[in-house]
């Protein structure tokens, strides 16, 4: 994508709703629920929001393209595509059932980090709405708002991270606020629908602190995260769902725009992974490799064990390794530890540097970094934020 291209989303709909004139607010205490979120209300939101993930399938991949390793349309296909199987295979009674076997389906089939998360959210809901037959408006805030702690909890991420958090939290604020004041459950899901979108958008400025569109840091700034994207499509289904009339507009698919040109310098910047094991860095490559994301993977030469085989590091190696991997734009050396830091000691100059690091999540950073175009610098600094990524927290 050029500079600045940051793309904006475009969900479908509520498209000829622009006509629809909002119930009058109300000053009534007692909430006045003009459909009532029953069975086939979550029916219909699941139906719809299949419909729509499928149509913007190829959307959300080229955002994930830009940031991430351009799966995330993939990824809920998969899982929403045959969602529905599974419910008509488990036959569930209430509509706290259906989220929650929508949930496990999600966490079962959706690979990449989005699978848990939403299989969280679907389960979580699930378990708030509880037995009844119809939910009550209040309940259904309840439950989105039990949602959204489970994705910050499971994801460690709070709002301004860059993720779906940034549509959830909002959509669940605006959603018991518009219900809060007007006792209207369309008017609280379209609220909520608004600002999921704003707050896809809004992600656009800020660099993505959580998944794995961080590893890119500020080279992450100026692209919409497709996780915000796909719940902002979420909500609006489930928005859509309160109206038959709304579900029935087919979902417009949005604009694709041509990806721009590459402006790379020259060369990128190569990786050098130096290991003991000759197996343990070609496995590390070819993870890294595998994560890449857009625009094909820079240089990433292994360089582990002994040149007649067996466990050690060699000098001569990683000097041959760090010649294959430099195209003139610098070299990053990934270490394990011991003799293959002391080993890569030994070549760093001014334009080979050895990252402080973790050795497996420092050579993805570092050739997700370097694949995306980063200079020397954001290749180091990527694979050294990499030493922050906790893995247990709380
Ligand atoms: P993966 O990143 O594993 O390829 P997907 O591409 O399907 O999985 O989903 C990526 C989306 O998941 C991101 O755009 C972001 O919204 C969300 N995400 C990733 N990690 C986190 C996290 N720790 N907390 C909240 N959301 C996250
Ligand atoms: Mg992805």
């Amino acid at each position: 994508m050029g500079p600045g291209g940051g793309r904006r989303v475009q969900p479908p709909g509520p498209r000829g709703s622009g006509a629809r004139v909002l119930p009058a607010p109300t000053l009534s205490p007692m909430t006045i629920t003009s459909i009532p979120l029953d069975l086939s209300f979550f029916r219909r939101f699941l139906d719809r929001a299949t419909t729509v993930l499928v149509a913007h399938a190829a959307y959300l991949t080229d955002l994930d393209a830009a940031i991430g390793d351009a799966d995330h349309g993939s990824n809920l296909k998969r899982g929403f595509g045959s969602a529905a199987q599974a419910v008509a295979d488990a036959g569930p009674a209430t509509p706290g059932a259906l989220l929650t076997t929508v949930g496990v389906h999600l966490t079962n089939t959706v690979g990449g980090a989005s699978g848990p998360l939403y299989g969280t959210v679907f389960r979580r809901m699930g378990k708030m709405l509880g037995e009844d037959a119809e939910v009550a408006p209040e309940t259904l805030g309840r439950a989105l708002a039990a949602a959204v702690a489970s994705v910050r909890r499971l994801g460690d991420s709070a709002p301004g991270d860059a993720t779906m958090v940034d549509a959830l939290q909002p959509a669940t604020d605006a959603y018991i606020a518009t219900l809060g004041e007007r006792q209207d459950t369309a008017a609280a899901l379209k609220a909520a629908a608004e600002a999921a979108r704003a707050g896809a958008e809004a992600t656009i400025p800020l660099q993505a602190r959580r998944g794995r569109a961080s590893y890119l840091g500020e080279r992450s700034i100026g692209h919409q995260d497709p996780g915000a994207t796909s719940t902002a499509l979420l909500i609006t289904a489930l928005y859509e769902a309160t109206d038959p009339a709304l579900c029935a507009v087919a979902p417009e698919p949005p604009v694709r725009e041509e990806p721009a040109a590459e402006e790379r310098a020259p060369g990128r910047v190569g990786v050098v992974l130096v290991s003991h094991s000759r197996e343990l860095a070609e496995a590390a490559a070819a993870l890294a490799r595998a994560l890449y994301g857009a625009g094909g993977p820079a240089p990433v030469v292994p360089a582990g064990g002994l040149p007649e085989g067996g466990v050690g590091t060699s000098p001569e190696l990683v000097r041959r390794a760090v010649e294959e991997a430099d195209e003139g734009a610098g070299v990053v050396l990934v270490c394990d530890m011991g003799s293959a830091v002391l080993t890569a000691r030994t070549l760093t100059g001014e334009t080979v540097r050895i990252a402080d690091t973790p050795f497996v999540e420092g050579a993805v950073a570092a050739v997700v970094t370097a694949s995306a175009g980063g200079d020397l610098a954001a290749v180091l600094a990527a694979a050294e934020d990499a030493r922050t990524y906790r893995k247990v927290t709380g």
